[in-house]
């Protein structure tokens, strides 16, 4: 490879040996077509099925334009794209699935947008073809965020997004102590814009992501951009504090007045919900330090590259 390319495309790749001759077959013709210098990186995240040796294959028929990251083990697609975009030397960064949901004809929309200014264009999918549990689960976890951290993102599931190089950068020296690329790049772009996308249906094969992964990955987004969810344990517990001290007056009070009940029973609760109450806002401020040490400590993930697969 001479010349920087101009456009890189970044892809992680596991366990897709069903869908790689087809994503081939159609992503190079689009590529070809713009008439734009490019390189295509697939990272294959451990694949168990014969998914290296289709994307070696590839290599040895396109090695001008291929370049393939080979980890050891599965790191996730996050990481897959992270050691992709340490990689990267086009002015233009372009990802997408492996799995044909992306369709690779929808890039060249992406691109005018990048060419007209925008630093971070983030695709949100149009006829969306996933399961009604899939589409119900992402409207959640959509709502959950925007309450939660201040990134505006219409889709945050749709990984067909293109990035300025300056972005991508930016994300690689933050050191990636977070794992949600779309929402990272968010953060890091001055003229963000959002196009629809066509989404297929998953061409072969089943989705990757299980209920728990999907749940750990908005965990890990909820905790990694906010500390929302430990304010939020002590408004709740300073909320209590509060009522238990009102109750704790009310049953004095009445034990002053009415004489005691039940053998003193309720002063007890009274004292009981109080002393509760004033551990939970204690488990709370602890938290909220423990969260801004968090904050300063998380480290990089790492990932093993076993071989780089390209031309010299
Ligand atoms: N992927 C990956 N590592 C993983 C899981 C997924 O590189 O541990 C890739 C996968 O090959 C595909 C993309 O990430 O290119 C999206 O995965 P999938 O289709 O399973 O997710 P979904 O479309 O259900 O969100
Ligand atoms: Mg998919």
């Amino acid at each position: 490879m001479s010349a920087a390319p101009e456009i890189s495309v970044v892809i992680p790749v596991f366990n897709e040996a069903l869908n790689l001759p087809l994503l081939f077959s159609r992503i190079y013709p689009v590529m070809d077509g713009l008439g734009r210098g490019y390189e295509i990186i697939f990272t294959n995240d451990g694949s168990a099925d014969n998914s290296l040796e289709l994307l070696r294959r590839q290599f040895a028929s396109r090695p001008d334009v291929t370049r393939v990251i080979d980890f050891n083990a599965n790191y996730g697609q996050h990481m897959a794209i992270m050691a992709a975009f340490e990689r990267v030397r086009g002015r233009i960064v372009v990802t997408l699935d492996a799995d044909l949901q992306n369709p690779p004809e929808e890039i060249p929309k992406l691109l005018v947008l990048v060419d007209i200014g925008h630093d971070y264009v983030g695709g949100f999918r149009i006829n969306r073809k996933d399961s009604l549990f899939r589409t119900v689960a992402s409207r959640v976890i959509n709502g959950v965020r925007r309450s939660t951290t201040s990134i505006v993102m219409t889709d945050q599931g749709c990984m067909l997004r293109a990035y300025s190089r300056a972005v991508v950068d930016a994300i690689v020296r933050s050191g990636a102590n977070n794992t949600f690329i779309p929402a990272l790049a968010y953060t890091f772009s001055s003229n963000p814009t959002e196009v629809g996308v066509r989404h297929e249906e998953r061409n072969a094969g089943v989705s990757n992501y299980s209920l728990y992964m999907l749940v750990r990955l908005n965990f890990d987004l909820i905790t990694g951009f906010s500390l929302a969810p430990l304010q939020l344990f002590t408004m709740v517990s300073m909320a209590c504090a509060g009522m238990s001290f009102l109750l704790m007056i009310v049953l004095a009070l009445r034990r002053l007045i009415l004489g005691p009940e039940e053998g003193g029973l309720f002063t007890l609760f009274g004292i009981l919900f109080f002393l509760i109450s004033v551990t939970m806002v204690g488990i709370g401020l602890i938290g909220e330090y423990v969260g801004r040490t968090y904050q300063v400590v998380r480290v990089r993930q790492r990932y093993f590259v076993r071989e780089m697969i390209e031309s010299p």
